[in-house]
């Protein structure tokens, strides 16, 4: 049975006030484990043994070469208990066990990239003259809070995790309540790959309880969120009050703009994966689909029927290709964005059926719907409904589908599909978002940066990017006259 305790300075510990929350499996409906729910106090003695264990070390003195070799460990060991680690994770978040399966293999790539990083990014040298030489050094930021959601939960954990401990940072690791188990997990794999006590430390528990602390707290450096706009906003301004360096990861409503030159099945192959991945909760989604008018008709049919062959049930049946939503909530605010979308006009072209099996009838289901003939004002073309919902609106012309996808507050990511190279680079360029995808949907490689523009965030993760988060910069210079 995996740990339902707090992780604390090397040890497994219960709560102060002796509280607990239950982890419920979104496929049944049924509780998983309960786990301990962290107050103010326990986030106080996280931050304590990480401001110890930063200020007193050994980690952020470490030799990179060791760093490096511990975080390779966590590789090895994540890929030793890959299978289980899956089985975890699929039913604490509802995630198809295929995807959960693809995650942990990512999470334990995450953790050997930043490994190569932590002994090959050097500082910089600039020229001084004959009579001085200028160090640019890259040191630790200190103590770093990382606060992640509930859709990735492995994933975000090591996209935070792996950077900071290459960097040689100490972190206190707050996963969402939805779906804590696998950050325990990842706190006994890191303790065995001989991670030192203090350095990461985890908190289950909720938002204000358990993570607002972290970010009042002047003993915390910086802080790596990734989740809503609502909270990420909440967390840029407190955080702002004692100076932290801070990263958010937030949401979006990204466009997938489709132009009629496009390998037709290719578009819509990826568009309707871009936007039923997961369920649709993701931050990523390619939840506004934008289809040249000239072949509408023909993609709205073509969508539907992809739409059609999506099968709902438990996500570790491997004949199923949509599991639930994360929660009854979730799934009531899913539901209110139909009737938002019958109210603003737009037509309902399809929805698909509820699993039948008797045994998943307290499952958290929702099915694929797809909105068309939507305006880019309505409520649906504008909200992150983190749901299966597409919609679908039809665009002239280049400029027109430019202005569509960049008529949004937020700017995540988009796809572009196209055969045409040149307009590929052109609509690539003039969308306001951190990651476009052309001909494609969704890749995340560990290489490259990861984050938005506007309302999506602030910083990126992943990739070289990744690491700077928790990397302050110190100029040394030495006078030689
Ligand atoms: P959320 O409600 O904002 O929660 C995210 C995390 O913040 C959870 O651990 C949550 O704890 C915690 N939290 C809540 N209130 C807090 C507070 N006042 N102070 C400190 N921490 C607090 O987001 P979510 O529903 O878990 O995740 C979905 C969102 O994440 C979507 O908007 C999605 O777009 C975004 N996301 C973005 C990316 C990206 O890379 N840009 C990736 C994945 C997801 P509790 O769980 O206890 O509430």
């Amino acid at each position: 049975m995996v740990e339902t305790k707090l992780y604390i300075d090397g040890s497994w510990v219960d709560g102060v006030d002796g509280e607990s929350f239950s982890t419920v499996d979104p496929a049944t409906g049924e509780e998983i484990a309960a786990v301990v729910r962290a107050g103010r106090v326990d986030a106080d003695r996280a931050v304590a043994a990480a401001r110890r264990a930063f200020d007193t070390g050994p980690w952020p003195t470490t030799p990179p070469r060791e760093r490096a070799a511990v975080l390779r460990r966590i590789a090895a060991a994540i890929r030793a208990d890959a299978e289980e680690l899956a089985r975890l994770e699929s039913r604490d978040a509802g995630k198809l066990l295929t995807d959960a399966t693809e995650d942990v293999a990512e999470a334990a790539e995450i953790f050997d990239y930043y490994a190569g990083l932590a002994v090959s990014e050097g500082g910089e040298i600039p020229p001084s003259g004959p009579d001085a030489v200028t160090l640019v050094v890259s040191e630790p930021v200190g103590v770093a809070a990382l606060i992640t959601p509930w859709n990735f939960p492995l994933l975000m954990a090591a996209q935070k995790v792996a950077p900071a401990l290459a960097a040689g940072c100490t972190t206190i690791l707050k996963p969402a309540e939805q779906a804590p188990l696998s950050s325990l997990e990842l706190a006994r794999i890191a303790a065995e790959a001989g991670l030192p006590p203090g350095v990461l430390n985890v908190l289950t528990g909720f938002g204000p309880e358990a993570g607002a602390p972290l970010v009042e707290d002047p003993r915390v450096d910086a802080v790596s969120f990734t989740g809503s706009e609502a909270v990420g906003r909440i967390i840029g301004r407190t955080a702002a009050e004692t100076f932290k360096r801070v990263t958010l990861e937030l949401g979006g409503k990204s466009p997938n703009v489709v132009f009629a030159d496009a390998d037709f099945d290719a578009a819509m192959e990826g568009s309707a994966f871009g936007v039923f991945f997961h369920q649709g909760q993701v931050c990523s989604a390619g939840s506004r689909v934008l289809v040249e008018r000239s072949i509408y008709d023909e993609a709205v049919e073509a969508l539907c029927a992809r739409a059609a062959e999506i099968r709902l049930g438990h996500p570790a049946d491997p004949e199923v290709s949509m599991g639930p939503l994360i929660s009854a909530e979730h799934r009531a605010k899913v539901n209110s964005y139909l009737e938002h979308g019958r109210a603003d006009g737009a037509h309902l072209a399809y929805m698909g059926r509820l699993p039948t099996d008797p045994d998943l009838a307290g499952g958290f289901y929702f099915p694929p719907v797809i909105f068309t003939d939507v305006d880019n004002t309505m409520k649906i073309a504008r909200e992150e409904i983190f749901g299966p919902v597409m919609a679908v609106i039809p665009f002239t012309d280049e400029e027109e589908a430019v202005a569509l996808a960049n008529d949004t507050t937020y700017g995540l990511a988009a796809a572009v599909w196209t055969s045409d190279v040149k307009r590929a680079v052109r609509v690539s360029r003039a969308i306001r978002a951190g990651v476009v995808w052309v001909n494609d949907s969704q890749p995340a490689p560990v290489e490259a940066p990861w984050g938005g523009f506007k309302a999506s965030g602030i910083g990126r993760e992943l990739g070289r990017h990744g690491l700077r988060a928790y990397q302050e910069t110190k100029q040394i210079y030495l006078n030689l006259d």
